[in-house]
């Protein structure tokens, strides 16, 4: 049942994305290494809810949980069950552990056990996906989730050879001192946390899968991204320092990027689908500000109160931004006044092109 009322919600939210021009965006930007970076962070996280609107059970012949056991892997099991390529098994061993720990610590804190498998595949592999699901955009090396009717599945890069890992190593010139203090805070170098940066990646989209099996369903897509950044921060910072600290880091060098063209919540909302990466990636630099700040606050008592504001199954699944907004300022004082800055915010170099 969460499956189904999840599909409907996201077949939804499918209609308003237009993931392959972005993506075809995305790689664009990519291969322009002088364009401030550390936006391969926030594109992925943007990109995820996405794949949750792929249709891709729908339209594929195969599901996503299908597809991956037509792969014929080596398996681990847990309550993250594991399906990896032949190079990996050390690094998938790893990220499967942190997977499982994180859906233990929700299941402690939130009450939600559902179980994620996890596909840590290398590059031939990941092919091999696509093939099977036409509808499976996401570039070699984007961590993204996929919802099965078995359950979700949560696909990783087996290696540093993919889009977001490259892409950030490439970007190290442009890492700034408050960045560099927060992960030498953490004992990593700065390569060594864009290597780690993939598993922040992968906390933030297994933290969608948390937030809708919590029962919340966000009338916004900026809420969206805000709650999933919210619960891969948190979860970081409980049992993850390390990679919480290469969070802020990133998030410290991302919140250079200038302000696009869009810059409103309302904005994001109209436009998604068709905002630039750098824009994109603007907002999402926003959204995890956002999330840092309120949960230094409150903490998890966050995301319980989001809840009793907007449940799963509420006469209205969408909202405007002003009712929202109105709604969050009873639970976490600030809202409305951060919103409006927001909006003001105009970049003086104007959009990047
Ligand atoms: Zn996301």
């Amino acid at each position: 049942m969460p499956i189904a009322v999840l599909m409907i919600i996201l077949d939804d939210i499918s209609r308003m994305f237009e993931v392959k021009k972005i993506q075809t965006n995305f790689r664009e930007e990519c291969m322009d290494t002088n364009k401030i970076v550390a936006r391969a962070l926030i594109a992925m996280a943007l990109l995820s809810p996405r794949s949750f609107g792929q249709e891709s059970a729908k339209k594929a012949d195969v599901s996503p949980m299908e597809a991956v056991l037509r792969l014929h892997l080596s398996n681990r099991e847990s309550l993250a069950s594991l399906y990896y390529s032949a190079c990996c098994r050390d690094r998938a061993v790893e990220l499967q552990e942190s997977v499982r720990d994180f859906i233990a610590f929700y299941k402690d804190k939130l009450g939600v056990a559902s179980p994620i498998t996890v596909a840590v595949l290398d590059e031939n592999d990941w092919d091999r996906i696509k093939q099977q699901m036409p509808d499976y955009r996401f570039p070699y090396g984007m961590p993204n989730f996929q919802v099965s009717p078995s359950g979700y599945v949560l696909f990783i890069p087996a290696d540093d050879k993919g889009v977001v890992t490259q892409h950030l190593l490439g970007d190290r010139q442009h890492a700034t001192e408050a960045s560099l203090k927060l992960f030498a805070s953490a004992h990593l170098t700065y390569d060594e946390a864009v290597r780690r940066a993939i598993l922040q990646l992968a906390y933030h989209e297994a933290g969608h899968t948390r937030v809708y099996e919590y029962g919340i369903q966000p009338p916004n897509l900026w809420l969206n991204e805000i709650l999933a950044n919210y619960l891969a921060f948190a979860y970081g910072k409980a049992r993850d320092p390390q990679t919480a600290a290469v969070t802020e880091g990133f998030v410290k060098m991302g919140i250079e990027i200038p302000a696009g063209a869009y810059t409103s919540l309302d904005d994001f909302d109209a436009h998604f689908g068709n905002i630039e990466p750098a824009n994109y990636d603007w907002y999402q630099m926003q959204f995890a500000t956002r999330a840092l700040e309120i949960y230094n606050e409150q903490g998890l008592g966050f995301v319980a109160k989001v809840r009793s504001v907007f449940p799963k199954g509420a006469s209205k699944s969408k909202m405007s931004v002003a009712e929202t907004l109105s709604q969050l300022e009873a639970i976490s004082p600030g809202f409305q006044a951060w919103a409006k800055t927001l909006g003001e915010s105009r970049s003086e170099f104007g959009p990047l092109h």
